[in-house]
C-alpha cells in the first residue's frame, strides 16, 4: 500500500471555501464580505504609494541578497519597536524588549508560542470567544491545551465584560491569555482603557502571562490611540508578548511582513530571551527574507516616507468608518426599523452584524452576498458601488 494511503483529508478552511463558492457564483451582482482584507472605494487592493516609493529607492540602490540574520533586519527591528512601544519609552531605551522579524503576524505569534512551550510547558492558553480561527489551531499545534475567555455577548450587542474578567480571575497563574490589541477579529469589539485597565490589574495580580495581537494598528482610532493599550501594559510592568502584523497597514499581505516582541525585566534577560527566539526560528526557517521589511522599515525611518504611510493610512480608517456610517444610513432606508448603529460602534475591517447562520446563508444564496456563517461581514470591502445592493439584501432577510 502507499505510504500515504491512511491520510485523511483535512477539514477545509472555511473562509477559502467561502471564497471559491463565491468565484463560481454566476451572479453579476455578487459581493464578497467573507475576506479578511482591505479593498479601497473601486474594490480593489491598494498598492500604497509609501511602498511603491521605497521599492523604487530599493531598487536604485540594488543590493545583493545575502542571508539577513535570523532575527531580521535590525533597523526593522528597531523601527517596530519605536511603532509598538515608542522609540523614547522606558523599556526600549534600556534595551529590555527583544523583537524578531517574522513571517506576518501569525509567524510572530507561532514563534511566541513555540518559546512558551518550552519555557511553561504545563500552561493552558485562553483565546477570546470568539478569536480568530488561526488562534486556537496555531496554539494547539504548538502543544497547548487551548481554552476561552468569555468576549462576544450577542444578546447585549457587545462585550460581556464582567464574564471575561471574571475568568481572567480565575484562571490558573501561568496561564497564557491571547488579547486583541486592537479592532477584535470577528466580533469589531474593541475593550475601553478603564476595562483594559482591569484586564491588566487582573492579569497582573494572577500572574498570567498576557500575548497581544496587534494585526489592525492604525484601522480602530489611529496609530496612536491603537496602540495605547500596550502602553498601559508597559506602565504595570508586566512582562507580556506582542505580535505585529504589517499585512493590512501596508496593505503587503503576500510579503509576510511581522514580527514578535518580548518583553522582559532587564536588558540582560531580554538578551537571554533573543537567544532563544533565534533558536525557533532557526530551527524552522533558518532566517526570513528581505523583501517586505526592508521596505517597511524604509517607511517608518524616512520622514516624507513615514508622512505618506500615516495619511494613506489615515485614507483606509476613515473609508472603513464611512461604510459603517453609510450601511447603517441604507439600512435603515431600506426600511430595517431595529437599530443597527452598534456597527458603527465596531473597530476595524469586521464587523458582527447580529445576523443568524440562516439569515447568512439567504444571503448567499438568494443575493450573493457572501459573509461568514457566524454573521462576520468585512466591512472594508463594501464600496460606493455595492453598498446598497448590500444594504437592500441585508434588510430583506433580516
Ligand atoms: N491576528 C489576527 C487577529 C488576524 O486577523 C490576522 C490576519 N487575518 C493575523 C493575526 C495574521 O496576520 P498575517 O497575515 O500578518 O499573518
Amino acid at each position: 500500500a502507499s505510504l500515504f494511503a491512511a491520510v485523511e483529508m483535512a477539514p477545509r478552511d472555511p473562509i477559502l471555501g467561502l471564497n471559491e463558492q463565491f468565484n463560481a457564483d454566476p451572479n453579476p451582482d455578487k459581493v464578497n464580505l467573507g475576506v479578511g482584507v482591505y479593498y479601497d472605494d473601486n474594490g480593489k487592493l491598494p498598492l500604497l504609494k509609501c511602498v511603491t516609493q521605497a521599492e523604487k529607492q530599493l531598487v536604485e540602490a540594488a543590493k545583493p541578497r545575502g542571508y539577513l540574520p535570523i532575527d531580521g533586519i535590525a533597523a526593522y527591528d528597531k523601527a517596530v519597536q519605536g511603532l509598538v512601544f515608542g522609540a523614547e519609552s522606558q523599556a526600549v531605551q534600556s534595551g529590555r524588549v527583544a523583537t524578531v522579524q517574522a513571517l506576518g503576524g501569525t509567524g510572530g505569534l507561532k514563534i511566541g508560542a513555540d518559546f512558551l512551550k518550552k519555557l511553561t510547558p504545563q500552561a493552558k492558553v485562553l483565546i477570546s470567544d470568539p478569536s480568530w480561527e488561526n488562534h486556537r489551531a496555531l496554539f494547539e499545534n504548538a502543544g497547548f491545551q487551548v481554552g476561552t475567555y468569555p468576549y462576544y455577548d450577542a444578546g447585549r450587542r457587545g462585550i460581556d465584560f464582567d464574564a471575561m474578567l471574571a475568568a481572567l480571575r480565575a484562571a490558573e497563574p501561568g496561564t497564557i491569555v491571547v488579547l486583541h490589541a486592537c479592532c477584535h477579529n470577528p466580533t469589531g469589539y474593541d475593550l475601553t482603557p478603564a476595562q483594559w485597565e482591569q484586564v491588566i490589574e487582573a492579569i497582573g495580580s494572577r500572574g498570567l502571562v498576557p500575548f497581544l495581537d496587534m494585526a489592525y494598528q492604525g484601522f480602530g482610532e489611529g496609530i496612536a490611540e491603537d496602540g495605547a493599550v500596550i502602553g498601559q501594559f508597559l506602565k504595570a510592568g508586566l512582562p507580556m508578548f506582542v505580535s505585529t502584523s504589517f499585512s493590512k497597514s501596508f496593505s503587503l499581505y503576500g510579503e509576510r511582513v511581522g514580527a514578535l516582541s518580548v518583553v522582559c525585566s532587564s536588558k540582560e534577560e531580554a538578551d537571554r530571551v533573543l537567544s532563544q527566539l533565534k533558536r525557533v526560528i532557526r530551527t524552522n526557517y533558518s532566517n526570513p527574507p528581505t523583501h517586505g521589511a526592508q521596505v517597511v522599515a524604509a517607511v517608518l525611518t524616512t520622514p516624507a516616507l513615514r508622512q505618506t504611510w500615516e495619511d494613506e493610512l489615515a485614507t483606509m480608517r476613515v473609508r472603513i468608518k464611512q461604510m459603517r456610517e453609510l450601511l447603517v444610513q441604507k439600512l435603515r432606508a431600506a426600511g430595517v426599523t431595529q437599530d443597527m448603529s452598534f456597527i458603527t460602534q465596531q473597530k476595524g475591517i469586521f464587523s458582527y452584524s447580529g445576523l443568524t447562520k440562516e439569515q447568512m446563508q439567504r444571503l448567499r444564496s438568494e443575493f450573493g452576498v457572501y459573509g461568514v456563517d457566524s454573521g462576520r461581514i468585512c466591512v472594508a470591502a463594501l464600496n460606493t458601488r455595492n453598498i446598497d445592493y448590500v444594504a437592500r439584501a441585508i434588510a430583506k432577510v433580516l
